[in-house]
């Protein structure tokens, strides 16, 4: 069947196994394997600011080659990470090359911003804030120039035990972006509380433009202003769409119809 489809095996085992343990045994034991073997690996895809077309920021995004189970998808194996801890190794990883390609990538164009996802797993260990200012130290860049992707919905849930790393980030200068936003029900009261600079609007709202998707946009984008964040609107595929949101007044935009996810030399080559 995965072959008829003309995938990646992997997708053998998502459709068929996922939920096994024996699959999640075998991702957990890969996954360590790889991070040693370099297996792991980062791509950059650009947001844009939708009124200038400029280049605003990249977003680094994982991914796995596994000598065993071929190409597996940051969805097949995050939240697995998360939940046997690996996630402290892995986002760690993934922190410490984004910011030494973002510093090369300084030298070579003229890319201002950077933005890292971060699981909420990682916001709860001890040693991450430590972690990541040993990096700003070894790497010499500045906390401003990097945002920090935390997704709402494990926001809401982890909200008490993660605001006050949250609020020391921050502090510390990197920029607060809430990703997938307008799935996890944020209440006012939260995003009073919480600590941010960015707002990104979710995939679903952006696929389906109806009238009411659209009047909440334009209620996410008036919040935002009154709040002085900035919004981003992820996954725009279509010209259609992006037409659209930069009439909703969305300050950003990323996704396959600007540019797909790219490997750091052909985005130097892009930049160039
Ligand atoms: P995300 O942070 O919301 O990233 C957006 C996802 O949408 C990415 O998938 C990206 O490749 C994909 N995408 C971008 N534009 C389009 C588009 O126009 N159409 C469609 N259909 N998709 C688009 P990806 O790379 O598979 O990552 C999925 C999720 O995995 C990410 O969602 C993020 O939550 C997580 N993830 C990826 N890398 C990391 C990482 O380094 N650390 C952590 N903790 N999570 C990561
Ligand atoms: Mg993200
Ligand atoms: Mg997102
Ligand atoms: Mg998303």
């Amino acid at each position: 069947k995965a072959k008829q489809n003309g995938k990646n095996r992997f997708e053998f085992y998502t459709e068929d196994l996922s939920n096994s343990v024996h699959t999640r045994l075998n991702i957990e034991q890969s996954m360590s394997k790889g991070l040693k073997n370099g297996e792991f690996y980062l791509v950059y895809q650009p947001k844009y600011n939708l009124q200038t077309r400029k280049i605003f920021s990249v977003e680094a995004l994982l991914r796995w080659k596994s000598s065993i189970l071929g190409n597996i998808e940051p969805m097949n194996f995050i939240s697995i990470a998360e939940e046997t801890g690996f996630i402290n190794q892995l986002g760690l990883f993934v922190f410490k090359k984004a910011c030494e390609d973002f510093k090369y990538l300084q030298k070579e164009t003229n890319l201002e911003m950077i933005s890292i996802n971060v699981s909420t797993v990682q916001l709860m260990d001890s040693e991450f804030i430590k972690n990541l200012k040993d990096i700003l130290f070894e790497t010499k860049l500045n906390a401003s120039n990097i945002g920090i992707e935390v997704t709402e919905t494990f926001i809401i849930k982890n909200m008490e035990e993660i605001l006050e790393t949250l609020n020391e980030l921050r502090k510390i200068g990197f920029k607060i972006i809430i990703d997938d936003f307008g799935t996890g029900y944020s209440s006012m009261q939260y995003l009073q509380k919480l600590p941010i600079d960015v707002i990104k609007i979710d995939k679903s709202f952006i696929d389906d433009l109806s009238s009411n998707n659209q009047e909440i946009i334009k209620a996410i984008v008036a919040i935002s202003k009154s709040f002085g964040y900035l919004t981003v609107a992820e996954g725009i595929e279509l010209k259609e769409q992006e037409e659209n949101l930069l009439k909703l007044g969305v300050d950003l935009g990323q996704g396959y119809f600007f540019s797909k996810p790219k490997t750091l030399q052909k985005l130097i080559n892009y930049l160039a």
